[in-house]
């Protein structure tokens, strides 16, 4: 999956390519796309007063529960990259466990200036989190991730000539 990690102006592609699944362009109550191709809605804030919200291109949240709220509750949520692996589960026998989970967001009023400009959340194995990593922490995951892989790849080279020595493929 490509996602921006942060959120660019709006180009003519991303004017016209919707970036949003379907079921998040048919929520209630929906942000409004405005021929900017902008979404945009109004929220009210609990201490009083409203303020007009704008989601960033890549903010796949259809803000369902965005309507009221304290100022600071607001986060931008980009879409999910995930795999899912199949593993032992004794009532199921396997289920499909989500790793590697990233998604991009940003909370544009958080006290936290690190939070106010988009950041990845890493959910390595289900409900635990990296929170926050910035372009450059998150790209060393991604080179641990692949060098890991090149040692599984090791090992899968030394599971065929193991079974191989025993006769089998
Ligand atoms: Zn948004």
């Amino acid at each position: 999956m490509t996602v921006p990690l942060r959120p660019a102006a709006l180009s003519l592609s991303a004017a016209t390519v919707p970036s949003q699944p379907a079921a998040v362009r048919s929520a209630s109550p929906p942000p409004t796309a405005a021929s900017s191709g902008v979404r945009t809605w109004v929220r009210r804030l609990w201490r009083g007063g409203q303020v007009t919200e704008s989601c960033p291109s890549w903010c796949a949240s259809a803000h369902a529960n965005d309507e009221n709220g304290a100022l600071d509750d607001l986060v931008h949520v980009s879409s999910e990259a995930v795999m899912h692996l199949p593993v032992w589960d004794a009532e199921h026998g396997t289920l499909a466990m989500p790793v590697l989970s990233a998604r991009i967001s940003v909370h544009p009023y958080s006290e936290t200036s690190t939070w106010r400009i988009p950041h990845v959340t890493l959910e390595p194995w289900q409900d635990e989190v990296m929170e926050c990593l910035d372009p450059a922490e998150f790209a060393a995951v991604i080179a641990q991730v692949r060098a890991h892989c090149d040692r599984l790849d090791g090992v899968l080279a030394r599971l065929v000539a193991a079974r191989a020595e025993c006769g089998g493929s």
